[in-house]
């Protein structure tokens, strides 16, 4: 039997905070409980927003709460091929179609459609208003028009001809801790027509953790319960392009003192600033409840 495979995928565009060092030491206590492997994959897609200190400060960190991972470490820019592969796939299916809205197109088209109706248009599990759909009228004459002009444009699946072609009912299997397992329904449609390659980038994060995971060999995804959502477009894609679908375990949130979600946006303390007050590694793992590592003898 071959050994299960965990990973923990941060993305490097700010340091770690408790939250992250609580993924990566589940990731890794899992591995080791379950007799598996442990690796470590940097999400770097927005390579606007990544920078390589983040990224030497990612194995810093981790380091220091003395987590090992096996090497070399995939780094997602280094391989956008394999992403523009996967898209190509579905593109050749006729699955996707390009859209040149801004957020402001989107909002403004949203705004105009809530006046019509006088109802909330739906929003995505990530609050954003579901796409309208503006682009999706487009003649491959004019979307292709566009394209040769250079006009921005991301790539959209169509969930009007995906709901046709694999209707589901969709799903995947939850494991727990101690083992347990149970399948679990996804709601692929609850995301709209989402972005499958932003225009920024060749790939977007559904994709290119759907691929990565699958070309890994991950089979115990271990994340957020911030992400238990994007699961359910996870196994859409995964159906598509066929890969192999993971056991998932998305695991409760670090909070503030205030009961909200640690983030780098709100300038939560960050594993280093913890580190240079004195926290050591010991006192991370028995404020995030794993006992405590012994201390490495010198
Ligand atoms: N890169 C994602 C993040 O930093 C995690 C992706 C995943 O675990 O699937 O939030």
């Amino acid at each position: 039997m071959t050994k299960p495979v965990f990973r923990f995928a941060p993305s490097p565009n700010g340091r770690l905070h408790l939250g992250h060092a609580y993924s990566a030491l589940l990731n890794a206590e899992l591995a080791r409980r379950f007799g598996g492997r442990f690796l470590l994959r940097i999400e770097d897609i927005d390579t606007t927003r990544c920078r390589p200190e983040f990224e030497a400060a990612i194995y810093e960190d981790l380091s220091w709460l003395g987590l090992a991972w096996e090497e070399p470490v995939r780094r997602q820019s280094q391989h956008f091929d394999d992403y523009r592969a996967a898209f190509r796939r579905l593109q050749g299916r006729g699955l996707v179609y390009p859209c040149f809205c801004s957020r402001k197109d989107i909002a403004a088209a949203v705004a105009c459609r809530e006046a019509e109706t006088g109802r909330t248009w739906p929003r995505d599990p990530d609050g954003a208003p579901l796409y309208p759909g503006t682009c999706r009228s487009l003649t491959p004459r004019e979307a292709d028009r566009r394209i040769a002009a250079g006009e921005a444009h991301a790539w959209r699946l169509d969930m009007a001809v995906l709901r046709n072609l694999l209707p589901g009912p969709h799903g995947y299997r939850r494991f727990e801790r101690d083992g347990r397992e149970e399948a679990v329904a996804a709601d692929p449609w609850r995301w709209g027509d989402a972005v499958i390659v932003r225009k920024d980038t060749p790939t977007s994060y559904h994709l290119s953790v759907v691929v990565d995971d699958a070309l890994q060999g991950v089979t115990h995804v271990v994340r957020g319960r911030d992400l238990e959502a994007a699961t359910d477009l996870h196994v859409l894609l995964q159906a598509l392009l066929e890969l192999p679908g993971p056991l998932y375990h998305h695991h409760g949130l670090v909070l503030d003192p205030e009961g909200d979600k640690l983030a780098k946006s709100r300038q939560s303390q960050s594993l280093a600033e913890l580190r240079s007050a004195g926290v050591t590694p010991q006192d991370v793992r028995r404020r995030l409840g794993f006992e405590a590592h012994p201390t490495p003898s010198t």
